[in-house]
């Protein structure tokens, strides 16, 4: 029986042009076939890990951990930068990759992927000793007076990482680099059903001099995620509301911290006020980019009646002239295939809902022909409108190419409707009166808002991202980002200069009582109150 290593290195990595070069990780021999959801073809099997092979993972994770954090902020950016310039180095062949298990557009893959993770690995670098430097911390307290405060942040220790299928480089393989950055080993379990990116990438950064086992891949089934959570200090997850309950539950019973990025069901706002032209052009590409695949994509709108009938045709051409189907490389297609098999089901069911209940499409609504999709797996993108929030549509994430478009008297109807949904992901507002615009983003109970644009604060690694509501609990990016890879340590320092006893110790006499309470009530007790 060949090992988990030997299998990995044969049928995927060479295939892929890279060495692997390790052997160890037990493997009963079952394997995940690996589907081109563009061709309906089977790419690469990998290996189905059960529980024993991921606590061995977790041993060899752990052993690797010191000496990972032993190389210094200095140490690991440099790993990072040299992973930075090789993503760049071997972007066609990652894209190559991801296309072919999720089947997205060359495009897709390209912005939304590659030029995620080239900033990722540079910016964690750069910010990762800024972020957990050491703070200093000044007190009030009397007690504390000529003493040293700091907040000290150290690694957690093992991190797990469990990702979903729609973004394999960005949100799953993503969360790894700060809890890297920060000097933690890391145990990654993407989606089953699209593992190869991150076996890729797990090899390329041992190119970049990643010392082993500080970052292994754990392919399988949802079995294999519950077994990760079972070894680490801390998990990362992202993926759905559902899973995101149980992955809470188990990591509740560990008492281990959980960080959570959930579904999303973002709404769009557009004001009579709004350049309608750009409104919608956001709204077609953001509903239709990587095929609605995308837990920020708006997922539907609610227009001012003034400008609705506009609007609606606007959107409705540009997204009738989108092309479908299976990408054959840069500018063949507008919207790819439908990655995860059981998605197709579920908008297919979110529109039926809809028309059943008396909305109208008016284009797409349909499965692409197999004459047309081949093999693979393609949803035509879709306009729905006479839209109500009687509708999953329009409270359910769809997660594929379709946009529904609701007409709304006014802004407190819009807002009104936004907020009415169990999710609060991303949100966007469109106006002229950039103002107004801000003053009804605050309103959206969402984790984001953007107003004239729409998920652009995912690229803002500056910004935190998560989700309010059923959307999540935690954020990634920002300082918060980083430093949920970390315990906070408060350290105070005493001076060697000190008394040998503080005036409260023992013995206790009743004139030093008598002291101390007039000094708390000197210190707390003053002042005039309401
Ligand atoms: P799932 O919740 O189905 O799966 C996510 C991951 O969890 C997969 O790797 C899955 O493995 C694994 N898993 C399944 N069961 C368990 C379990 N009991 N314990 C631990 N892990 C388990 O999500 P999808 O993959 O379908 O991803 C789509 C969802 O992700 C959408 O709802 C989308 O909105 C959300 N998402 C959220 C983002 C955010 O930032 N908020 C970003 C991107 C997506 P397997 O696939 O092998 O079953």
């Amino acid at each position: 029986m060949a090992t988990v290593e030997q299998h990995v290195e044969q049928e995927i990595l060479a295939p892929r042009g890279v060495a692997g070069h390790r052997a160890g990780t037990a493997w009963s021999g079952a394997e995940i076939a690996v589907e081109n959801p563009a061709t309906g073809q089977t790419i690469a099997t990998v290996p189905d890990l059960g529980a024993e092979a991921v606590a061995d993972m977790a041993r060899r994770g752990r052993a690797a951990q010191p000496a990972w954090e032993a190389y210094g902020f200095e140490g690991r950016g440099r790993v990072l930068s040299r992973a930075q310039k090789w993503v760049m180095d071997n972007a066609e062949r990652i894209i190559a990759t991801i296309c072919s298990e999720t089947g997205k557009t060359y495009e897709d893959a390209s912005l939304a992927e590659i030029g995620y993770a080239g900033n990722a690995f540079g910016f964690w670098a750069k910010q990762a000793p800024e972020y957990l430097a050491d703070e200093r911390v000044r007190s009030s307290q009397l007690l504390v007076k000529g003493k040293r405060l700091v907040l000290r942040y150290r690694p957690l220790g093992l991190i797990g990482v469990i990702g979903p299928w729609n973004y394999p480089l960005t949100n799953s393989f993503g969360d790894c680099i700060p809890a890297l950055a920060a000097g933690n080993s890391v145990i990654l379990k993407p989606s089953e059903v699209t593992p190869l990116t991150s076996l890729l990438m797990a090899e390329g950064l041992r190119e970049c001099g990643l010392p082993e086992d500080v970052l292994q891949i754990a392919t399988g089934r949802g079995e294999t995620g519950a077994a990760l959570i079972e070894h680490v200090d801390m998990i990362m997850f992202t993926g759905s509301t559902r899973t995101g309950r149980k992955v809470a539950e188990a990591a509740a019973r560990r008492l281990i911290p959980a960080s959570l990025e959930l579904g999303g069901k973002d709404p769009m706002i557009v004001l009579a006020d709004a350049d309608l032209e750009r409104a919608a052009n956001f709204a077609t590409y953001y509903s239709m980019q990587n095929a609605g695949q995308t837990c920020i994509s708006i997922e539907r709108a609610y227009v001012e009646a003034p400008v609705y009938d506009e609007f609606v045709a606007k959107v409705s051409d540009k997204v009738r002239a989108l092309r479908v189907g299976p990408p054959e490389g840069p500018g063949s297609v507008e919207v790819g295939a439908i990655t995860f098999p059981p998605q197709l089901q579920t908008i297919e069911s979110h529109v039926a809902d809809a028309i059943d209940k008396g909305a109208r499409v008016l284009t797409g609504g349909h499965a692409l022909q197999p004459a047309v999709a081949g093999g693979g797996r393609f949803y035509e993108p879709t306009v729905l409108v006479d839209v109500d929030h009687t509708m999953v549509c329009m409270t359910e994430e769809t997660f594929g190419p379709t946009l529904p478009i609701m007409r709304v008297a006014d802004a407190e109807e819009a807002v009104r409707l936004a907020n009415d949904s169990p999710y609060g992901l991303g949100a966007s507002v469109f106006s002229r009166d950039v103002a107004r615009g801000e003053e009804i983003a605050r309103r959206l109970d969402t984790g984001a808002a953007n107003v004239n644009d729409a998920m652009i604060n995912y690229t803002v690694l500056e910004l935190p991202m998560g989700g309010a509501k059923a959307s999540g609990l935690g954020s990634r990016h920002g300082a918060g980002g980083i430093r949920k890879y970390c315990s906070q340590q408060a350290i105070v320092v005493t001076p060697r200069l000190a008394l040998k006893k503080e005036p409260f110790m023992y013995p206790y006499r009743r004139r030093t009582s008598r002291m101390l309470a007039g000094l708390f009530k000197l210190l707390y007790g003053r002042g005039k109150r309401d």
